[in-house]
């Protein structure tokens, strides 16, 4: 079959893990925080006292990590979200400025500071490794065969996306399917299934192209850039209707009408 994949890796892992949480607080909030070194970690809630991990970090640091016996990884990821990192005073004095003009404007601030659960344990037998890059299949069809999921495209988890991209593809390809049996053709009718390469390259691409842009965004503390993404960080909270037409396109929703 004539498919062609471009694909890079960051030389990164991702370690993934269910966590132990407190369950004398309700478990409803997902917890993300950048860390220096361009990797982050990431709680998604389960259930009530269990969330799931996503924790990246470069190759060689995350061997080191992922051998830790259970007391010590533990004492790692609560490090990772707890430890306060050094602070450049320029990127301070930056956003308590902006904040200041927020709060001028009566717009919605992040100057409240929130705290991540601690955690209290991990299921040592789900922790596991993968290697983290970039990957599109330029060709996603050819006669009698589409690709979907990560089978034709792989990005970054950092926004959480990876998933939510594949239910685009299966949903967008269902449709394009039934279009082909209605009139009458083949499942296999290429025509039909280069309807579903376009639609889906055209969403799939800028995404993808974004996604690696916020991974280079991340991955650099030269100051200049650390600021402009923490306003823009700032900016993106303070104005409600982006925000909620971010958040329905991570989604894979359209925005609400108001
Ligand atoms: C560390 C990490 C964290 C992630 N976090 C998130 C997140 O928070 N949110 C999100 O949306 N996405 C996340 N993703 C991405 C998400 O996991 C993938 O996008 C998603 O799993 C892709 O689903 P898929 O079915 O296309 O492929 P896969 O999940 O890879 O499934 C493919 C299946 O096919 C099987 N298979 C392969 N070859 C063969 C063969 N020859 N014969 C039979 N079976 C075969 C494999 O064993 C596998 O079970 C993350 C990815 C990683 C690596």
């Amino acid at each position: 079959m004539d498919f062609h994949h471009i694909a890079c890796n960051y030389n990164h892992m991702g370690i993934v893990a269910t966590l132990k949480l407190p369950e004398d607080s309700p478990n409803v909030v997902a917890w993300q925080r950048h860390l220096p070194d361009g990797g982050f970690l990431a709680l998604l809630p389960l259930t009530q006292g269990f969330s799931s991990m996503v924790w990246s970090m470069n190759a060689k640091e995350a061997k080191r990590v992922a051998s830790l016996s259970e007391d010590a990884f533990v004492d790692a990821i609560n490090d990772a979200l707890w430890k306060v990192q050094p602070r450049s005073g320029f990127v301070d004095q930056a956003t308590q400025t902006f904040d200041n003009l927020i709060r001028f404007f009566n717009l919605p601030s992040t100057s409240m500071t929130q705290c991540p659960p601690k955690v209290l344990g991990c299921d040592i037998k789900s922790r596991a490794m993968f290697p983290l890059g970039i990957g599109h299949a330029t060709n996603y069809v050819s006669k009698g065969v589409a690709l979907v999921g990560d089978a034709a495209h792989r990005i970054h988890p950092l926004v959480g996306q990876g998933v939510n991209l594949g239910f685009g593809d299966v949903i967008c390809l269902n449709k394009v399917l039934a279009e082909a049996v209605y009139a009458g053709s083949t499942l296999g009718n290429l025509q039909y299934l280069k309807n579903y390469e376009t639609e889906r390259q055209r969403f799939n691409v800028p995404m993808i192209l974004v996604v690696h842009g916020l991974f280079q965004l991340y991955s650099t503390q030269f100051t200049p850039v650390v600021i402009l993404r923490s306003l823009g960080l700032q900016a993106t909270n303070a104005l409600t209707p982006l925000k909620k037409f971010l958040m329905s396109q991570a989604a894979g929703l359209r925005p609400q009408q108001a």
